[in-house]
């Protein structure tokens, strides 16, 4: 019987390479929410626990540029 054998044997190594300065489109599974109305802080969906919506949330980057 001919046992074929997996070739996967000696892959490279997959580096993760350090970001520094990162490029402009990363790509991003957390983005950080702000809700305006419960003034609540939170990352992931765009989904307010406290008040169950999202309509209320702003991204925290806009926040800042306009609240900072
Ligand atoms: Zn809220």
């Amino acid at each position: 019987m001919c046992v074929s054998r997996p070739t996967g044997e000696g892959r490279g190594e997959v580096r993760r390479v350090a970001q520094n300065g990162g490029p402009a489109t990363a790509p991003i599974a957390l983005r950080s929410w702000y809700c305006v109305w419960c003034q609540n802080h939170y990352q992931g969906e765009k989904y307010c626990i406290a008040c169950n919506t999202g309509i209320y949330s702003i991204e925290e980057e806009s926040w800042r540029e306009n609240y900072t």
